[in-house]
């Protein structure tokens, strides 16, 4: 089975990606790639590591749509889908819907582009489950401060607007569990971790016995 983590800073997506293997892990008995967007693959993460420079960037949302995209179908062509092929389970730590959270949503990308990118690089590719970890973006912004983790406020992080922008993410990932509540679970984040994975197994067995 294919299933993304999506949320905002600081809802606990890596920590609940890496327990969600194991519990995958035990079901199947078969292995188990836990991976992350941006990035998950060595040329997205090098496509990474230039998105998330903390520098102001040189090129505008659509530009930066097209880099998150061909890291996207590069990581989908060396990891996901030859894992998915050979009968193994993938975890990732993001997929499509931050793309339409962040890039659209929050920064103001058409939602058509988005959805027509998505068309051609993930195709059928697309998540058996996803689990949407929602929290209020006073708490996970201050569980990512307390990290000491720099994290992406968007285009009008030089205005003091942090708030507004991840107000807006968390908005847009409840709507897209609106949208397609057969593919999306919403999780309570803001308890502790074990409470955050006892909710994410309930929801597995819910929706994918056996
Ligand atoms: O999940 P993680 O916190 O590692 O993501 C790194 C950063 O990448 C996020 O803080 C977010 O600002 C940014 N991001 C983005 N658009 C996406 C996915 C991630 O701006 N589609």
């Amino acid at each position: 089975v294919f299933i993304t983590l999506e949320g905002g800073e600081g809802a606990g997506k890596s920590t609940q990606a890496a327990r969600l293997a194991a519990t995958l892990r035990a079901r199947t008995g078969r292995p188990v790639t836990v991976t992350r967007e941006p990035g998950g693959s060595p040329w997205a993460e090098e496509i990474r590591t230039a998105l998330l420079a903390g520098v102001a960037k040189p090129y505008g949302p659509f530009a930066e749509a097209l880099l998150f995209s061909a890291a996207r179908l590069d990581h989908l062509d060396r990891l996901i889908r030859p894992a998915l092929a050979r009968g193994e389970s993938v975890v990732c730590d993001r997929f499509i819907d931050s793309t339409h959270a962040y890039q659209g949503a929050a920064e103001g990308l058409d939602p058509a582009v988005l959805t027509a990118l998505e068309r051609v690089v993930v195709g059928r590719t697309r998540p058996d489950l996803t689990l949407i970890l929602d929290l209020p973006p006073e708490t996970g912004l201050a569980r990512a401060a307390a990290r000491g983790e720099a994290v992406g406020q968007g285009p009008d992080r030089f205005e003091g607007e942090a708030l507004g922008f991840h107000t807006r993410l968390r908005a847009a990932f409840l709507e897209i569990a609106k949208a397609e509540p057969g593919r999306c679970a919403v999780i309570d984040a803001t308890s502790g971790p074990d409470a955050v994975e006892a909710a994410i197994r309930g929801e597995l067995d819910r929706r994918l016995p056996g």
